[in-house]
């Protein structure tokens, strides 16, 4: 694996992951570890487009004989509209592309981040039915939140119950699925009289340390407060929930690996397994930071 702006090299097959900022991402630590248990010689790049120009790097990618690219922030939108009419259902209805894959036809874009945040809810709580008849609260709604609506309605909760910062966003997103049997949205003034089963954090408030006005009731007795950021040190989110009573925390380093193991899967073919690169992830982020 190496650090280089995408041009080929050798007979490995060329991916790589583009975003900006790109140096922290463990994307090419994850897909190596996949490629040399499948067995496949793969150059998996880190890519660092500039700001206003992700669409001339991505074909610049694509040109130089590159196979295919996860794309991370900011550009998971623009890879969306990179993509044209050849994004998949669950991207197109996500607005956003995380997976992108070279074909005749130009790029076939796909979003692997729900598939991710299901894998790893269900690795956590001990079951792909784990969700059903759950009462389910996503904090957020940009981009990540978005693309896990639909497969976190896909696992039959018995409420997904959306709340941001603006709240015309949330109402937006509800607006998109139109499941109102199921699906709504609250402020975070109401959260002091609600109860849920399973509260994950999709906002990037953790990123920058900060809190969420969330009220220590919401976390009496839930069954998993999840934060999609992952660190070697556990989020204000997760410290406030395991406080007020969350019977267990999580954060988001298992569905990196298990979004990155659905683009393994759809690139190449095949499922790799996921709880040994999760492991040895998880002692090199503890490691890191102990040094
Ligand atoms: P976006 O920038 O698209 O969205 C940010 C969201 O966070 C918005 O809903 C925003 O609210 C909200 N927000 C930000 N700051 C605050 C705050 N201080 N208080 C309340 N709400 C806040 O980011 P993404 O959706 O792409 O990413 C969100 C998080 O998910 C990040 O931490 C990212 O690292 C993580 N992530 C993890 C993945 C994984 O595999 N583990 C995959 C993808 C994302 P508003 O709309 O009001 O601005």
């Amino acid at each position: 694996m190496s650090e280089a702006n995408g041009a080929g090299e050798g007979s490995a097959l060329r991916y790589g992951v583009i975003g900006h900022p790109v140096a922290h991402s463990l994307s090419p630590v994850i897909q190596a570890a996949f490629a040399r248990e499948a067995g496949l010689a793969i150059d998996y790049v880190r890519i660092l487009s500039p700001l206003d120009g992700f669409a001339d790097a991505a074909q610049r990618f694509f040109a130089e004989g590159g196979r295919g690219l996860n794309v991370t922030l900011p550009f998971k939108l623009a890879a969306c509209a990179f993509c044209g009419p050849h994004a998949s259902d669950r991207a197109r209805l996500a607005g956003a592309v995380n997976w992108l894959a070279w074909t005749d036809e130009g790029p076939l874009g796909d979003n692997t981040d729900g598939i991710g945040l299901v894998g790893d809810l269900a690795r956590l709580l001990a079951g792909a039915d784990a969700l059903r008849d759950q009462r389910v609260l996503l904090i957020g709604a940009g981009g990540a939140a978005r693309g896990v609506v639909g497969p976190l309605l896909d696992r039959y909760p018995r409420s997904l119950t959306l709340v941001n910062r603006d709240p015309d966003k949330a109402a937006g997103l509800v607006s998109l699925f139109e499941r109102p049997d199921v699906l709504g949205c609250t402020t975070f003034d109401a959260l002091a009289d609600a109860s849920f089963d399973v509260v994950v954090n999709a906002t990037s408030a953790s990123i920058a340390g900060q809190r969420l006005p969330l009220p220590a009731s919401l976390f009496d007795g839930v069954a998993l407060a999840y934060d999609m950021m992952y660190a070697a040190e556990a989020t204000p989110f997760l410290i406030e929930a395991g406080r007020a009573g969350a019977r267990m925390t999580a954060d988001g380093l298992g569905m990196l690996v298990e979004q990155a193991a659905e683009s393994f899967r759809l690139w190449h073919g095949i499922a790799p397994e996921t709880a040994s690169v999760l492991h040895g992830l998880r002692l090199t982020l503890t490691s890191a930071t102990v040094r």
